[in-house]
This record gives C-alpha cells, sequence and structure tokens, in this order.
C-alpha cells in the first residue's frame, strides 16, 4: 500500500535532534508542506498541547523522531527521563494522530528493544522474547510500548500506524557531550581533544569488544521517507544494513581519520553494554533500499561539521 507524498503536510516532530533535521533536510527535496514546533512552542509531554497543535496544524503523516536520547551512561543516570518523558511523548501524539484521523504516523524504535542475548543479525520477530540489556531497559521499554501502541491502534481502530527499528545511527547534529553521547561523538571528540591538547592516550569504556552496526543519519533519513512511503505492515520492520566494527576497530578507524598517533586505554570496569546488536536488514533490502554511505565516508562528514560547528 503505497502513501503519496505529494501535497501532503508532514509533521517531523523533534526536528531539532540528529535524525529530526536529517529527516528535515531529506523531505526538503520532496513536494510536501513541512511542520515543525520548537520546543518553546509545544512541550511534546504535556498531551492536551499536543492535542491542540495536531488539531490546529493537521498534519497529514507524522514521524515522530522525538524522543529523550542518549548513550550507555546517560541511559543509566537518568532511568525517569528515559522512561517517562519517552513514554508522555509517544503516547501524546499517537492519541493525537489517532482523534485527528492523521494519515499515516512512523514511530520509531531503536535497536535495543531487541533482547540482550538475541541471535544475530537480530530479527523483528525476535522482539520480547527474552530480557532485554540492563544498561538501556528504560529507553527500550519506553520504545517497545510505543511500538506496540501502534500496532494496537491498528488492530483496535484501523490506523495506519507504523513502527521502524533503526540501527544505530551517527552523523551531523549528534550530542558530543561526554556523558550523554554515544560511542561515536563522544569517541571523536576525546580522540580531537587528546590531539589538539597533545595527550598520548584516550579513555575508552569497557573492553572494546562489543560490535555495534552503524548507519549514516542522512541514509537512515532517506530510508524513513522511503518506509514512509512503501511500509503498512503491522509488524516493525529493522532499518539497517550498515557496517558493523567492535569498539576497538571503530577507535581505530577515528584515530586514522583524525590523524591521532596516541594509545587506547581501555576502562573495563566500565559497562560493555549488549555484546552485539546487528540488525537483520532482509525485509528492507528485499524492498529495494539499501544505506548508501560507507563507514569511513560517514565518519569523515561527522567528523567535518564537528570540527566546524564545535569549534
Ligand atoms: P549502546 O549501543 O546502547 O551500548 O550505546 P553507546 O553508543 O553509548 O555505547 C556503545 C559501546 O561503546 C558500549 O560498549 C560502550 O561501553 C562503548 N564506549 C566506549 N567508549 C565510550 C564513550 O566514550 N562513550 C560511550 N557512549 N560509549 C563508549
Amino acid at each position: 500500500m503505497a502513501f503519496e507524498l505529494k501535497g501532503r503536510r508532514v509533521w517531523i516532530a523533534g526536528h531539532r535532534g540528529m535524525v529530526g533535521a536529517a529527516l528535515l533536510r531529506r523531505l526538503q527535496r520532496e513536494p510536501v508542506t513541512l511542520l515543525a514546533a520548537d520546543r518553546a512552542a509545544l512541550d511534546l509531554r504535556r498531551q492536551a498541547d499536543v492535542e491542540t497543535w495536531v488539531e490546529k496544524n493537521k498534519p497529514e503523516a507524522i514521524i515522530i523522531a522525538a524522543a529523550k536520547v542518549g548513550g550507555i551512561k546517560a541511559n543509566d543516570a537518568y532511568p525517569v527521563d528515559f522512561l517517562y518523558d519517552n513514554l508522555a511523548i509517544q503516547t501524546n501524539i499517537l492519541r493525537a494522530a489517532a482523534e485527528q484521523g492523521v494519515a499515516r504516523v512512523m514511530v520509531l524504535g531503536s535497536s535495543c528493544v531487541y533482547p540482550k542475548l538475541a541471535e544475530q543479525p537480530i530479527k523483528e520477530e525476535t522482539l520480547l522474547t527474552a530480557p532485554l540489556e540492563p544498561t538501556n531497559q528504560w529507553y527500550a521499554l519506553a520504545k517497545i510500548a510505543a511500538m506496540k501502541l501502534a500496532e494496537s491502534y491498528r488492530r483496535q481502530h484501523g490506523r495506519d500506524f507504523v513502527s521502524v527499528v533503526p540501527t544505530n545511527l551517527y552523523g551531523p547534529g549528534d550530542n558530543f557531550d561526554l556523558e550523554q553521547g554515544h560511542v561515536i561523538s563522544a569517541l571523536m571528540r576525546k580522540i580531537h581533544e587528546a590531539k589538539q591538547a597533545g595527550r598520548d592516550a584516550v579513555e575508552i569504556w569497557g573492553t572494546g569488544n562489543p560490535k555495534r552496526e552503524f548507519v549514516f543519519v542522512d541514509d537512515a533519513a532517506d530510508g524513513l521517507v522511503f518506509l514512509l512511503q512503501n511500509y503498512a505492515g503491522e509488524d516493525p520492520i529493522n532499518l539497517a544494513g550498515g557496517e558493523e566494527v567492535s569498539i576497538r576497530e571503530l577507535a581505530g578507524l577515528l584515530a586514522e581519520i583524525i590523524n591521532y598517533q596516541g594509545r587506547f586505554e581501555y576502562l573495563t570496569d566500565r559497562p560493555d553494554g549488549m555484546p552485539r546488536k546487528l540488525l537483520d536488514s532482509q525485509r528492507i533490502s528485499k524492498m529495494g533500499w539499501v544505506p548508501s554511505t560507507s563507514l569511513r565516508d560517514g565518519l569523515m562528514a561527522t567528523y567535518r561539521w564537528f570540527a566546524q560547528t564545535r569549534l
């Protein structure tokens, strides 16, 4: 069931975040009317405000890119923010969309929704078959709830709400805070600063052995727009097909790109999180979509953005 974007009013909830900003860039190339609400104008955690906004602005499609996000340490340190804020944001938008008859809504999950020890590559049907990884369970639970809420609206009220599970994303607009950010932005900044200060070692959390798959955010935005137009199933669909590397390999690649000659020190008392998180991308690739940016090219583009924007 193809969804024609032409002439539609599309709301990107969370357009200031890394994914939302990439979606804006991507959708500016389509013949749509883009809607966005700044945080000062609309607090997505307040249900009545969200309902009023949706009623007034009449989106016909919504992508929920708004979320409280963060890396392994932030997840563990702020469980209420990750669970409550995300539950509220998603529930409010889905309910308002259902009430106003929004034609299509896309919920974004996360690869951490799958069990800690899931069989790799992780297929969509693995959802809820075994326990979660404890370090990001708060975020994962909120995302699972949103995916199930979308499914339940589809079942009970025939709403065209779909769930997409993107793999780990990175790129321009990422959060480069060392405590809050994910591994790529954090390591990029640490290595860059070590090089500038002439320090000969950079600290890496954990053993360096966990493996992660990464997709560049502009590829992800392209995939989301592809799915918005072409996917209307009850089951979630993985947005993946990126490159898988160990954290150790990632650090090496970043050192090469940044031209850093120093060493890495592994803080093995810090958690590794999920040992491996490679999503099965067969469903989306059979539909005809694969990411196009190599990890090296994506990291170089991200580093250029970081160096220009942050310094
Ligand atoms: P995750 O994919 O949900 O585990 O989130 P992260 O991107 O935060 O972490 C991925 C992996 O990188 C974990 O094994 C972390 O322990 C490891 N890692 C190593 N150094 C860092 C760092 O400086 N920041 C972050 N966020 N993770 C790091």
